[in-house]
């Protein structure tokens, strides 16, 4: 197995976001730039707003900003919240941790509760404290957390929230919605954010925001600071069919292309193809003997918990290196001792069979007594046959 074999294979980054680009999506990058105020952009930036109300399955506008997933966050803190706000901020990884932050800046009173890594929140620990603190303002939580792998129960948060009028479901679902089901209006979610790089298959730079009808509420008398993602000011401009600033015209019109493409498919067979990924990575790293580090593991992206000689930062350099494909490690507590593969992007089945092969093919070269290489090939012949069986 010489790694020039392997180097011979396309870049692959299968972390979960940014992720691998669909080709038709690298072709529109490539095009001559146009105006963001001319009448073919126009045509495009009202569908993609149309489509992506279909994505997060909401009668709600959904907002387009300029900005990362973090930028999205911001979003939803600074249109729903006063100084003062009592915020319930559930803190199950490095981006709940974000997000509490975030919300002290904006002057709120931050309640962070703290779930253990790899664990989901218990709905009824929410439950019991807005009983006791009805006034709450806000819910903070990830759908997916994204440094531990976990998804959280959101249908049963939206059901308890639903029941308190002064508070709101607040959701980052940049790595659920596209991903997996995450019906906004259903699950009565109040906020919802999404990002470009995870399930859109685009490049970092646009994050999408959708309110309730709860929400706008607030919406409309939330004192925190805000000016650039004021979405009473996007709204006002895409009641114009304009956007309030200059339109990230490339990204727009990629996703436009990404948004035909998923919903050609049909969103619930879009999430198979994600669910599937997720399955088969899940069956066989268990079958190699290796287990998972999150308890309710999401679709988005599988944390795998390595053996515990072995070093989780040098084994994801020597997959980079030696087979050109990208997985993530762990952070802080779980820096070394997780890898991360994401399910997100433009995945082809024979990437799914090298991401086992190279990470057990990994492990059994620092550790020859881990897996035997005649194993290694008998799970990567079945792993084969596996996704021939479930098409
Ligand atoms: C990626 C990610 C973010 C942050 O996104 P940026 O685009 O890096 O700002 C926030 N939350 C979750 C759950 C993520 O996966």
């Amino acid at each position: 197995m010489s790694s020039s074999i392997h180097l011979n294979h396309p870049y692959s980054l299968l972390a979960p976001g940014p992720v691998n680009l669909h080709p038709e999506v690298r072709k529109i990058l490539a095009e001559p730039m146009i105006h963001h105020r001319t009448p073919e952009f126009d045509q495009i930036f009202a569908r993609v707003r149309q489509d992506l109300k279909k994505i997060f399955q909401t009668e709600e506008d959904v907002f387009i900003h300029t900005s990362t997933g973090t930028g999205g966050m911001e979003s939803l803190l600074v249109n729903t919240l006063s100084p003062g706000d009592h915020v319930f901020a559930i803190v199950s990884g490095k981006f709940g941790e974000r997000w509490a932050e975030m919300a002290k800046i904006c002057s709120a009173n931050v309640h962070v509760h703290s779930v253990p890594w790899g664990e989901a929140v218990n709905p009824q620990d929410v439950q019991k404290y807005l009983q006791s603190h009805p006034r709450t303002r806000a819910v903070l939580t990830q759908a997916c957390e994204t440094s531990t792998g976990v998804a959280h129960p959101i249908q049963e948060l939206g059901k308890i929230c639903s029941q308190f009028p002064e508070t709101l479901l607040l959701v980052d679902g940049i790595t659920a919605v596209g991903a997996y089901p995450l019906p906004m209006d259903q699950w009565h979610i109040d906020g919802l954010v999404a990002g470009s790089q995870k399930a859109f298959m685009l490049p970092t730079g646009l994050s999408f925001v959708s309110f309730s009808k709860k929400a706008w509420a607030f919406v409309e008398k939330a004192k925190a600071p805000r000016f650039y993602f004021d979405v009473r000011a996007e709204k006002k401009a895409n009641r114009n069919g304009e956007s309030f600033f200059s339109a990230a015209v490339p990204l727009i019109k990629a996703l436009d292309q990404v948004l035909k493409l998923i919903l050609n498919q049909g969103l619930d067979k879009h999430f198979q193809t994600i669910r599937r990924r997720a399955e088969a990575t899940r069956i066989f790293v268990q079958k190699a003997g290796l287990s998972l580090y999150a308890k309710e593991p999401s679709d988005s992206l599988t944390a795998i918990l390595l053996p515990p000689n072995i070093d989780g930062q040098k084994l994801r350099l020597d997959i980079e290196k030696n087979f050109n494909m990208t997985f993530m490690g762990g952070q802080d507590q779980a820096k070394g001792k997780i890898v991360r593969i994401g399910h997100m992007g433009y995945i082809q089945d024979e990437e799914i069979v090298r991401s086992i092969e190279h990470l057990i093919t990994a492990i059994h070269k620092m550790d020859s007594q881990w897996i035997s290489t005649t194993k290694i090939t008998g799970l990567s012949d079945e792993l084969k046959t596996w996704l021939r069986t479930h098409p």
